[in-house]
């Protein structure tokens, strides 16, 4: 039941689902964020995580508190800038 991955071109795009690790843009923290329970896409190919609506903003979440608590100034999770750092 794979689907054509947006990035590598491959059938290897697969839905995933349990505790998901994201490694935000290290600009924002360099701390790994933990989801549990969270569904995704996943190219078993090139690695390339496709993330639902509700995934971003439950990550956005996340990544706004994480800044508040350290005092840092939230610019928003750029994803585009998270590729280039990729
Ligand atoms: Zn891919």
């Amino acid at each position: 039941m794979a689907e054509i991955c947006p990035l590598c071109g491959n059938k290897s795009l697969i839905k995933r689902n349990g505790k998901l690790h994201f490694d935000p843009p290290k600009h924002i923290s360099t701390e790994t964020v933990i989801v549990k329970d969270a569904r995704w896409e996943q190219c078993e190919e090139c690695g390339e995580k496709i993330f639902s609506v509700e995934l971003e903003m439950e990550i956005d979440r996340i990544l706004r508190e994480r800044c508040s608590i350290q005092g840092k100034p939230w610019k928003g999770l750029s994803w585009a800038d998270d590729e280039l750092v990729g």
